[in-house]
């Protein structure tokens, strides 16, 4: 596995792969690795003959009172991983590569980030599709990965992607859980062992949720019902718990598309999102 932390060595060793006649995936992630990471490098591993998977914890995507100074970061076994998982190469590139002096440029999604994380998170996505953006641009790839867990992300990327004829083609990849049902996460590693005791609930009261929406029950009545269960256990703030369609995420009250059931919520310091097909 070859390090790279600057562009043009990325470009010139994609160009040079292309030169071949080599497919290209990307698996952009912020590190932290876990197995829900390494499910996406799989995936890329399979439908392509060469892999970057790139590490970048991005400050744009960060409120003022959020993770990022103490995001975590293991970076030595995020290493060992990718290589031990055939990745060609790892593209880690400094804050100052990214964002230059005079860096002004941004990419905004309207509509799909007002709601959700977009609302109690105001600015997150802008930063998402900012980095996102430039991070195909780079790589240049012919497919990237990105994990259904963040499904409002994945709605959201597929959308610039689409709308800005970005030619790399975005592919889902199913959430890892827990054996409980957790969903796993790099923000997992902020609760204490009785707060993980605690975690699986929210997967937990989605699926009730969705169970009860598919048996009838009015989307507002079980998303509030699987509220109340999410606070009862410990859970200290629910930032929302909603039914929204799956490709455009509007509220329904009596799903007849697909839908799935959104939560985000906040545990001992993490703040926890997972969702749910109904
Ligand atoms: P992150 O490092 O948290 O920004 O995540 C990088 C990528 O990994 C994103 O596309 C996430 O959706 C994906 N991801 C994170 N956790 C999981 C999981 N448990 N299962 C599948 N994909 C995941």
């Amino acid at each position: 596995m070859r390090l790279i932390t600057e562009i043009k060595e990325l470009r010139s060793e994609v160009a040079g792969w292309r030169d071949e006649g080599f497919s290209v995936g990307v698996v952009p992630t912020m590190g932290a690795l876990h197995a829900g990471h390494m499910s996406l490098v799989q995936a890329g591993r399979g439908q392509n003959d060469r892999v970057v998977t790139t590490i970048f914890v991005n400050p744009t995507q960060f409120g003022e009172n959020e993770d990022f100074d103490s995001y975590p970061n293991t970076r030595a076994a995020d290493e060992a991983r990718l290589k031990a998982a055939g990745v060609d190469v790892l593209f880690a590139p400094a804050r100052s590569e990214i964002y230059p002096d005079g860096f002004s440029t941004r990419v905004i999604v309207d509509g799909l980030t007002d709601c959700l994380c977009g609302a109690s998170r105001p600015g997150h996505f802008d930063g998402v599709t900012q980095v996102v953006c430039k991070l195909l641009n780079m790589a240049g790839a012919d497919r990237a990965y990105f994990g259904e867990k963040d499904w409002q992300q994945l709605t959201v990327v597929r959308r610039m992607v689409r709308d800005l004829n970005i030619a790399t083609e975005i592919v889902p990849v199913p959430t890892v859980r827990a054996p409980d049902g957790l969903a796993l996460s790099s923000r997992n590693a902020y609760l204490s062992p009785e707060a993980l005791a605690v975690a699986p609930r929210l997967a937990q009261a989605l699926a009730e949720a969705a169970h009860d929406i598919r048996s009838g029950m009015a989307a507002s009545g079980a998303c509030a019902k699987a509220t109340e269960a999410v606070l009862e256990t410990g859970f200290a703030k629910v930032d929302y718990l909603e039914c929204r369609t799956a490709d455009g995420l509007e509220t329904v009250e009596k799903p007849d598309t697909a839908c799935r059931v959104f939560a985000a919520a906040h545990l001992e310091t993490a703040r926890l999102i997972d969702n749910w097909p109904v």
